[in-house]
């Protein structure tokens, strides 16, 4: 059996063969590139496979040849010395370089160079083995390429990234210096914890140990001390061949004041700032809950604006706005900043008050509001005072909930306006018995209309001297379902609040022409019928225009219709009412000055104003002739009236004595019981046609 190592001098030549065979097996077989070169000649004595073909050589063709002949003038150049130190100094020498590019994607190889001696310590040659670290080379400039990118990256964002490594600053970027005031080496191997705001610290190092990949809201602290409400968004990456943590951290006071503004927004009056309702009631249920808990007393006030629809219809909005203003600002200055002030819309304000001892704190602040919360405008050249009129609840006497005090406090504002303006008025228990009344009233009456239970019913005046039928007053009733036959003292002044006031009164207007036809169809009477207006339909811009479409549409003459207005309709639109007086009568009506002496109209109004006819009141009449005052009075109107050509009637005349004394002064007219109650229309008819 014959192996391998088998050492027959026979076999010698045949075992040199297949060493020589092995050898190249094994260096073929080599993932590097080998060669022996012989010193001094520097010819080459053995490459293998590899390194013959990377010079376009074989492995049998590249032995003999020369080193320079192998590699190229260029790269003998190149690395001469290396070789020159092999020899000179018996040392093995490693470079790399590049081979020189042949035609594909470049090529790096790592030298190694190592002499080789005999037993002497003679050079006899050097062994040369070429490792392709191509591979390794391209991975580094990658890394190399993609650190660059990074910095570049880094330096560029707009976004502050801060790298740490468990917590430690190792890298931040200009961004995240500019954005928190500091310089990058008062950062560098700080901890991050160190630059939040206390409150945020376990938060974030929570977020830190979970190591997850994470976003976060927070609050760092800026170099002047002041919080910095950021986003932080942390990713994990290798970085210098470590695991690190990068954080994008950005800048959120932009979002966050936004947010507040759309917060502030959903919570406020967009015109005047202050608190809308929804945020009243919700703050106000919570001080409503504390004062409960600590026995603390609350008082509600419901303002509402005195004279405000003119200033709005006369001015302008822009002019109506700038009053709620002025009037928001001077509430809030009035206040302590413990008391809420809301506005409801319109001009209805309100406020809660704090930390009240007794009812009398609350009178001081009501003081303090009347007198501040009164604002002049000048409304068509003449002075006009917006002023409040105050209804107050108070907790817990007057309501325990939110709702309830509102409620009360509403109620009690409308008995603050019906008291005559710019005051104030506490709740009593009285007032919301009126108020619910009212509220089922109002729900009634607007279903009243398209019922048809309204009539008018209609009381005869008398010529004074003669005793003839000389006009009508139309006075409106209401066939309630369940109450009966309802005068207006009933329901006039809650249609008042109500819009539904101009459709009542268009009924009434358009009644009462209807009427006054038919009465001439048939030749019953030749009389005007006297018509009540409410102020709302008087003051309305539209109101000459409805008159004149009532006339068209039933065929009635101006000349058949008396309108009758209060003195105070007339006084609160005395810029308007010369025009719209003058109006009527061009198309034939005439105007009566309705409840004559109850008011407060000088007598240079009355001349102002373009009035046909004073309707002395009833209380006046009635306290005849006892009453020598009343007489006095009664006397001074009529002759006044008569003086400045005004026809003059007496209301509510129940005795002959009345009717005597009256005509005897001069009194034209007269109504009232003693000549014949309001009637029904075909009661009225028949009472007419007996005369
Ligand atoms: P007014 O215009 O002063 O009407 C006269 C009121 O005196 C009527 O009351 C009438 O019934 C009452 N009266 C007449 N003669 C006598 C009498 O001898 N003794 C007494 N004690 N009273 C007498 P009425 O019908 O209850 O109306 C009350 C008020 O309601 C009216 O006062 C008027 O201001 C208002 N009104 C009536 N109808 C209408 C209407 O259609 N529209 C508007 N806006 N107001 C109306
Ligand atoms: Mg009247
Ligand atoms: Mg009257």
């Amino acid at each position: 059996m014959s192996g391998p190592f088998d050492t027959d001098p026979l076999n010698a030549r045949a075992l040199a063969d297949l060493h020589a065979a092995r050898l190249r097996l094994v260096a073929n077989h080599v993932p590097a590139w080998i060669a022996l070169y012989e010193a001094g000649s520097y010819r080459c004595l053995f490459a293998n496979r590899g390194y013959a073909e990377a010079f376009g050589l074989t492995e049998q063709s590249i032995v003999g040849k020369t080193f320079g002949d192998i590699v190229g003038a260029e790269a003998l150049a190149a690395v001469q010395p290396a070789v020159d130190r092999v020899v000179r100094e018996q040392v093995s020498v490693i470079y790399e370089r590049e081979l020189p590019p042949g035609g594909g994607a470049p090529r790096f190889i790592e030298v190694h160079l190592s002499p080789h001696f005999d037993d002497h310590g003679t050079l006899l040659g050097c062994c040369v083995l070429v490792n392709d670290i191509t591979r390794h080379r391209l991975a580094e400039q990658r890394v190399r390429e993609s650190e660059a990118r990074l910095a570049k990256f880094l330096d560029a964002s707009a976004e502050g990234i801060v790298f740490h490594k468990d917590g430690v600053i190792t890298d931040a970027n200009p961004s995240l210096c500019a954005l928190t005031g500091y310089a990058l080496d008062e950062l560098l191997g700080r901890n991050i914890l160190e630059f939040l705001m206390p409150d945020e610290v376990p938060k974030v190092r929570e977020v830190m140990l979970a190591g997850r990949e994470t976003r976060y809201e927070t609050c760092a602290r800026h170099r002047d001390g002041s919080p910095l409400p950021v986003e932080v968004i942390v990713r994990t990456l290798e970085r210098s061949g470590e695991k690190q943590r990068m954080s994008i951290v950005r800048d959120i006071r932009d979002r966050l004041d936004s947010e507040a503004r759309i917060q502030h927004l959903a919570l406020h009056d967009s015109l005047t700032g202050l608190l809308n309702r929804a945020a009243f009631m919700e703050r106000m249920a919570a001080l409503v809950e504390r004062a409960s808990r600590d026995g603390e007393m609350l008082a509600l006030l419901f303002i509402d604006l005195d004279n405000f629809k003119r200033v709005n219809d006369s001015l302008g909005h822009l002019e109506g706005d700038q009053v709620l203003v002025t009037v928001a600002e001077r509430l809030s200055f009035a206040l302590r900043d413990s008391d809420l002030v809301g506005r409801f819309g319109g001009d209805e304000f309100v406020v809660l008050l704090t930390d009240l001892s007794s009812r009398e704190d609350a009178k001081v602040v009501l003081q303090a509001l009347l007198s501040v919360v009164e604002v002049p405008v000048r409304a068509d050249g003449r002075a006009l005072s917006v002023t409040p009129s105050i209804g107050v609840a108070f907790y817990p006497d007057d309501g325990r909930h939110a709702d309830e005090l509102i409620q009360h406090a509403d109620a009690a504002m409308y008995r603050a306006k019906a008291r005559g303006r710019a005051t104030y008025q506490f709740f009593e228990p009285a007032l919301a018995e009126t108020a619910y009344a009212d509220l089922v009233l109002e729900a009634e009456l607007v279903q009243a209309l398209t019922r048809d239970e309204f009539e008018l019913f209609f009381q005869p005046q008398v010529d004074a001297t003669t005793g003839r039928l000389s006009g009508a007053e139309a006075l409106l009733r209401w066939r309630h379902p369940q109450r009966g036959l309802l005068g207006p003292d009933h329901f006039i002044a809650v249609a008042e609040r109500h819009p539904l006031m101009h459709d009542l009164g268009g009924w009434v207007l358009r009644q009462a022409a209807l009427t006054a036809r038919r009465w001439r169809e048939q030749g019953l009477a030749d009389v005007r019928i006297a018509v009540n207006l409410s102020s709302m339909q008087f003051q309305l811009d539209g109101f000459i225009d409805t008159v004149r479409e009532v006339l068209s549409d039933t065929g009635a003459r101006g000349e058949w219709l008396e309108l009758e207005l209060t003195e105070r309709m007339l006084v609160d639109d005395i810029e308007h009412a010369p025009q719209t007086l003058a109006a009527l009568r061009s198309l034939g009506l005439s105007v009566s000055m309705d409840d004559f002496g109850t008011g407060y109209t000088s007598l240079a109004h009355l001349t102002e104003l373009p009035v046909d006819k004073l309707k002395i009141d009833q209380s006046f009449v009635a306290r005849l002739p006892a009453d020598r005052g009343a007489q006095a009075i009664t006397r001074a109107i009529v002759q006044m009236a008569t003086g400045l050509g005004l026809d003059v009637t007496a209301e509510g005349v129940r005795t002959n004595e009345q009717w005597q004394l009256l005509s005897g002064w001069g009194c034209g007219q007269l109504q009232g019981e003693l000549i014949g109650p309001p009637m029904p229309a075909a009661t009225f008819e028949a009472w007419a046609r007996t005369r």
